[in-house]
């Protein structure tokens, strides 16, 4: 199938990526469309402060008399992720399921991002929201899930949104999924931009091209949804979205961006990541089961540990 989508998803190295990644991610620039209908139906919001200014020395009387600044009502969050029991099957349980003899288990991630694999994932699916950029939609349930929310979010408080583009989670059994370094385990995923004009992947934007109100959203959600450790975002487009979340008076920015590059904030800069968002989740339930799976296997039989066959 041609499409824009498919333009430069190939050529994502991810996590710092290499300058070979970066000659052919210069083909990405014909991944714009011309703008879509994504004309903003929602005001931008402004951080402006009601202005007090009696141009002309207008009175007392007259500022009184103007009428108060409608605020727009704060969109509410989505409702939580669903709480996932922690609480394992048991090792007969775990077994069964492993054979295919028993009930499903839920997804594992076994290993690390950077050397794991992935059991019982789930795919995320293209939707009307969502236009899936890469080749390998796979991760843990909970990782599919704060995507979806996420979005859901944005789309719901800023509805006219074009799809966000999604590439690379993981493969369906984990395992090495080049050129990325990590995305082994159904713990990452690839998360393209909002663009004021118009689709894309893949594509650094600029200050004009980024709609940084629908691509700060979210990321808030993102953030809200509690299980994204750490999204590597290159500096350079965290200060246009430094510069747009400070018009909105946000408390908490000093703990969210990393602009001086002290690598200890929910935003990390990392190079090559000025075309996407490499997001890194954290899954307790997934990593709990994965752990004791590798622990049962431990003579390799169910070959769980499908990295270790795929690095050979
Ligand atoms: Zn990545």
């Amino acid at each position: 199938m041609c499409h824009w989508f498919a333009v430069a998803a190939f050529a994502l190295g991810c996590e710092g990526a290499p300058s070979a990644g970066e000659n052919v991610a210069s083909d990405a620039a014909s991944g714009v469309l011309p703008p879509a209908s994504i004309a903003p139906t929602v005001a931008e919001p402004s951080a402006a402060p009601v202005s007090a200014d009696g141009a002309g020395g207008a009175s007392a009387e007259v500022a009184e008399a103007a009428p108060p600044k409608v605020q727009s009502p704060p969109c509410e969050a989505e409702p939580p992720l669903p709480k996932q029991p922690l609480e394992l099957p048991s090792d007969a349980d775990i077994l069964a399921g492993l054979r295919g003899e028993g009930g499903p288990l839920s997804a594992a991630s076994i290993g690390s991002p950077s050397r794991g694999s992935l059991l019982f994932g789930v795919e995320l699916s293209a939707s009307e929201t969502i236009e899936r950029a890469g080749k390998y939609p796979y991760g843990t349930v909970s990782v599919v899930a704060a995507i979806e929310r996420a979005v859901r979010e944005v789309n719901r408080c800023f509805p006219g949104a074009h799809k966000l583009a999604v590439g690379d989670l993981s493969r369906r059994r984990g395992g090495w999924l080049l050129p990325h370094r990590s995305h082994q385990s159904g713990l990452d995923a690839d998360l393209g931009f909002y663009y004021r004009s118009g689709p894309a992947w893949y594509v650094r934007p600029t200050a004009e091209t980024l709609d940084a109100r629908r691509t700060w959203r979210l990321l808030r959600a993102l953030r809200a949804g509690g299980n994204v450790e750490v999204v590597f975002l290159d500096l350079r487009i965290q200060r246009l979205l430094h510069s747009y979340a400070t018009s909105l008076n946000e408390p908490d920015l000093d703990t969210i961006f990393d602009l001086n590059s002290k690598k200890n904030r929910w935003l990390r800069h990392e190079y090559g990541h000025h075309t996407h968002m490499h997001v890194r989740f954290h899954d307790q339930r997934a990593v709990a089961l994965g752990t004791r799976i590798a622990r049962l296997d431990a003579n390799g039989l169910l070959r769980v540990a499908y990295w270790a066959k795929a690095s050979r």
